[in-house]
């Protein structure tokens, strides 16, 4: 028998978004249920294994008030990092790496409202320490304990708040009156059906970033077979039930997130304590060199910051012969801590580069040799800076180096295989600047909202990091408040 569970905002998924979604809601007075696919002991989604969100800051005014207790050492240490980073710097970071694509009116409300959603985020709990990562730009502060830690908070506050969370249950369609209004969601947990009736939904159940179908069909051949770097529940449900209502689809759905993993990671990972979502991520190639199978180089590694080159390089990386890339440092990289996270890297070592490239079993020696040589000789004169762009480059070579050119000279040598890995994919639906979902007539769908990977229209091609967390944070605080707002005062 089929079970009917009412109440005011349903929210549907379990990571940020969402939770920032129903926590928004249950503050203004809704009824709120959250509905999530995974078990008690694997959610957080994708959130729960991230890092930082990005969001605008005047230095330490506005960076100390998010902090932990981190103690006069590290609050120094910082304060001597962080310079200004505004909201038009931010906004033009996004323009810079989407090739000017993004909506600009999401990106005007990401920007405007991130460091209002971090201190509302803080009064929940939600604490900063400084971040030591370079060259990323911008996140110079990242969660306490990692995005598990901030999502046991969210989940705390959440309990706090009376807002419940139904676990092993799956949204499968959304419900819907004559009029065409949502009215709720059927789900499934276990062998069970369950009609879930509400005044709103909030869809911020993911993308489609977990089905291989879904990524063949519109990221294209050879995509249903990378690794996944998240978890494997977001197979793009929210979105099918969405799009099969006549929602509108927006943004970029032939692109996605992927960057540079270690060529034994798992096939995907879940949340848990001590599990780290950077643990396999392989992002010091801004300091040393990059070439495929045949010995070739083919990105510009220090372009720019790390965290404005990481999210495309997966997929240049998944388009060289095999899906593969080594990337390779010297002792010098080495000496300076520039090789970070490495620790249990999949790796090879040698006192001679002939020797490293047998090893990694390229397949053409010669022409590796030849590549290295030629970057060598193209570096030009200037003082290398980690922290900054400062435009040590390799120039007259194709690819050229834009920053943090140094010579692979010294031995011994080291090489890193990475493979893509599949972060989130960008194609998503259209919403208004309160959160609404549009209808393919560019009406509202009455009662639905989304927030989170499910919103389209701000990435594409690439994407700056941390942008996804504060997104998630924004959109889903708006999508709560107003779907709230709208509930009580119908009445
Ligand atoms: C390893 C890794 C590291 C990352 N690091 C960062 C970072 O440092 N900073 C940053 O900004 N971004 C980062 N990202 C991207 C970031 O994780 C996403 O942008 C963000 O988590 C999206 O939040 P969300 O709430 O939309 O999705 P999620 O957090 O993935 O939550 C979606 C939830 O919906 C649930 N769900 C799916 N389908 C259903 C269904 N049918 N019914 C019910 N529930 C369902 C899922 O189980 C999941 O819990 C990282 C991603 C990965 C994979």
């Amino acid at each position: 028998m089929e079970t009917v569970v009412d109440t005011e905002v349903l929210v549907v998924g379990a990571g940020n978004a969402a939770m920032a979604a129903a926590v928004a809601a249950r503050k203004q007075g809704a009824e709120v249920v959250v509905l999530e696919k995974a078990s008690k002991s694997e959610r957080g989604g994708n959130s729960a294994l991230t890092v930082h969100m990005r969001f605008p800051y005047r230095g330490m005014e506005d960076l100390t008030p998010l902090l932990s207790d981190v103690g006069e050492d590290e609050t120094r240490s910082l304060a001597a990092r962080v310079s200004d980073y505004t909201e038009s710097d931010y906004y033009d970071d996004i323009m810079a790496v989407t090739d000017g694509r993004s909506d600009p009116t999401l990106a005007n409300i990401l920007v405007s409202e991130a460091y209002r959603t971090v201190l509302w985020m803080r009064s929940y709990g939600h604490a900063w320490i400084p971040s030591h990562e370079s060259p990323t730009s911008a996140n110079v502060v990242s969660f306490d304990g990692g995005g598990f830690a901030m999502q046991e908070r969210w989940f705390r506050a959440a309990e706090g708040l009376g807002i419940t969370v139904h676990y092993e249950t799956r949204a499968i369609e959304l419900l819907r009156d004559r009029a065409g209004g949502v009215t709720g969601v059927q789900a499934r947990t276990g062998d069970r059906d369950v009609r879930y009736k509400s005044r709103a939904v909030i869809l911020a159940c993911g993308s489609f970033e977990s089905s291989p179908e879904m990524r063949a069909r519109y990221l294209g051949a050879g995509w249903d077979k990378v690794k996944l770097r998240g978890v494997p529940f977001n197979t793009g449900d929210g979105l099918n039930m969405a799009l099969e209502l006549g929602a509108q689809s927006y943004g970029s759905w032939s692109t996605c997130h992927a960057s540079p993993q270690d060529s034994n990671r798992p096939e995907f990972d879940v949340p848990g304590p001590g599990v780290s979502g950077v643990y396999w991520s392989r992002y010091s190639y801004p300091f040393g060199i990059m070439v495929n199978v045949d010995g070739h180089r083919f990105v510009d590694e220090g372009e720019t910051w790390r965290g404005l080159t990481y999210a495309k390089t997966g997929r240049a990386i998944l388009s060289q012969p095999g899906g593969l890339a080594f990337q390779v440092f010297d002792s010098e990289q080495r000496r300076r801590g520039l090789i970070r996270g490495y620790e249990d890297a999949t790796g090879y070592k040698s006192n001679s580069l002939e020797a490293l490239a047998r090893d990694l079993e390229l397949r053409d020696v010669g022409a590796f040799l030849g590549t290295v040589r030629e970057f060598n000789d193209a570096i030009q004169e200037g003082e290398f800076h980690p922290f900054r762009l400062d435009g040590k480059s390799a120039s007259g070579i194709t690819p050229p180096k834009s920053n943090w050119a140094l010579p692979i000279t010294s031995p011994p040598f080291e090489a890193y295989p990475t493979i893509c890995g599949m972060t989130f994919t960008y194609g998503g639906l259209k919403i208004t600047p309160s959160g609404e979902v549009l209808h393919e007539s560019d009406q509202i769908i009455p009662g639905l909202y989304a927030a989170g990977e499910m919103v389209g229209g701000l990435w594409h091609d690439n994407y700056p990091s941390g942008g996804g967390m504060m997104a998630g944070a924004v959109f889903g605080r708006i999508a709560g408040t107003e779907a709230a707002q709208r509930v009580l005062s119908d009445g």
